[in-house]
C-alpha cells in the first residue's frame, strides 16, 4: 500500500463477551504524524492500540503497520513499533538501568546495541542520574520517563502511548508532554488520551472515538473551523423587535435568526450566517445606515471543548 503511511485500519471491530469495544474504524496515520486519539473512559482508544501492537486479536478487520499486516506479519510489526501500555508494567524491583538493558535484550538487541541505546535513551529522557534507582521507588513522572525509554530503546518507527501523562502533576505533564514532541521530528506517533487540551498541545491530527465509532478525525485547527463554520454572532441593537426580525429575515446571508428582549430598550439578536460567512461587518452598515444604537456585535465561536463534548454526548445536548 502507500509509502507514506504508517497506520492504514480498515473495518476494524473487537468484540469481547457480550460487549463491542472497537466497531468498524479505519483510519491511517501518514509517516511522521503525532496523532492523538481522543475520547472518553471505554471509547475504545486502549483496544484499538493494543489490537495495533499486537497484543490482542481482532474480531474482524485489517491493519497494517509500515505496510506489514499486524495479524500475519505481527514479527515485522513488532520490531517497528514502542508500545507504553497505560498502566505502564515496569518491573519495580530493577534498576533503572538495569530494566532498559533488560527490555532491549528482550526486544532482539545485541549486547553492544544494547548497551550504546540505554545510554542513548538515558540521556534523552534524563535518566541517566537515576539509573541506579530501584524503579519502583521513583516518582510516577521519572516512572513514566523509564516507560518512555523502554518504548523507544529499540529505536521503534511508530510510538504508541497510550494516556502517558495520566496521573502526573502538572509540571511532570508538561516535561513528558516536551519529551513526546521532541520525538516527532523522527517518529511517528499515537497518543491516546481523553484530556482534550493534551492532544490539543502535542497531536498534529485528532481521531475522535466514541463508544468504539470513530466520530471525527481532522486536524485541531480543521476541526474547530468544521465545527464552528457557521458560528453564531451576536448582536444587540436597540430597535423594535418586528423590525430586527423583519431585517434579518430578509438577509440572504442569514441561515437564522433569533431575536429576544434583552435590558433597557435592546433586543439580542442571535445570528446563524450560511457557511463561512462572516455577517459583523454587514450588521455594523445595517446599523449605521438605520441609525440604530449597537452595543455588542460578537461571534461565538465553538472552542474545541465544545465539539469534544458536543461529539462525545450526544445524548445530552441541548439538555
Ligand atoms: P480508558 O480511557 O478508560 O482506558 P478506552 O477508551 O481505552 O478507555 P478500552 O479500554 O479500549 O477503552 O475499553 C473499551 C470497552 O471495552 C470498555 O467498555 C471496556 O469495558 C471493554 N473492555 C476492555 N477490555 C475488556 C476485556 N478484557 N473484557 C471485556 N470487556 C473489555
Amino acid at each position: 500500500m502507500s509509502d507514506g503511511l504508517m497506520i492504514e485500519v480498515a473495518n476494524l471491530t473487537k468484540r469481547y463477551a457480550g460487549r463491542t469495544a472497537v466497531s468498524d474504524i479505519s483510519f491511517t496515520v501518514a509517516r511522521g504524524e503525532i496523532v492523538g486519539l481522543l475520547g472518553p473512559n471505554g471509547a475504545g482508544k486502549s483496544t484499538t492500540m493494543r489490537i495495533l501492537s499486537c497484543f490482542l486479536p481482532a474480531t474482524s478487520g485489517t491493519a497494517r503497520v509500515a505496510g506489514f499486516d499486524i495479524f500475519n506479519q505481527s514479527d515485522e510489526v513488532r520490531r517497528r513499533i514502542g508500545y507504553m501500555p497505560e498502566n505502564n508494567p515496569l518491573y519495580p524491583d530493577m534498576r533503572v538501568r538495569e530494566y532498559l538493558k533488560f527490555r532491549a535484550r528482550l526486544k532482539g538487541l545485541s549486547r553492544t546495541r544494547t548497551r550504546e541505546r540505554v545510554d542513548v535513551v538515558m540521556e534523552q529522557f534524563g535518566l541517566t542520574e537515576v539509573q541506579k534507582r530501584i524503579v519502583g521507588q521513583l516518582s510516577k513522572g521519572f516512572r513514566q520517563r523509564v516507560g518512555l525509554a523502554d518504548s523507544l530503546v529499540h529505536e521503534p518507527e511508530l510510538i504508541i502511548l497510550d494516556e502517558p501523562t495520566i496521573g502526573l502533576d502538572p509540571n511532570q505533564i508538561r516535561s513528558v508532554r516536551q519529551l513526546i514532541k521532541s520525538l516527532a521530528q523522527t517518529h511517528t506517533v499515537l497518543i491516546s488520551t481523553h484530556i482534550l487540551p493534551e492532544a490539543e498541545m502535542t497531536c498534529n491530527r485528532m481521531v475522535i472515538m466514541y463508544e468504539g465509532k470513530i466520530l471525527a478525525a481532522d486536524t485541531p485547527d480543521n476541526l474547530q473551523r468544521l465545527m464552528s463554520g457557521n458560528s453564531q454572532v451576536i448582536a444587540e441593537i436597540c430597535a423594535p423587535r418586528e423590525v430586527l426580525e423583519a431585517c434579518w429575515s430578509e438577509m440572504a446571508e442569514v441561515e437564522q435568526y433569533d431575536v429576544a428582549p434583552a435590558q433597557g430598550e435592546y433586543c439580542r439578536c442571535a445570528l446563524t450566517p450560511l457557511d463561512g460567512v462572516d455577517l459583523r461587518p454587514r450588521i455594523f452598515a445595517i446599523a449605521k445606515e438605520r441609525g440604530w444604537p449597537l452595543r455588542e456585535l460578537t461571534r461565538s465561536r465553538h472552542t474545541l471543548e465544545d465539539i469534544y463534548v458536543q461529539v462525545t454526548r450526544p445524548d445530552e445536548e441541548e439538555a
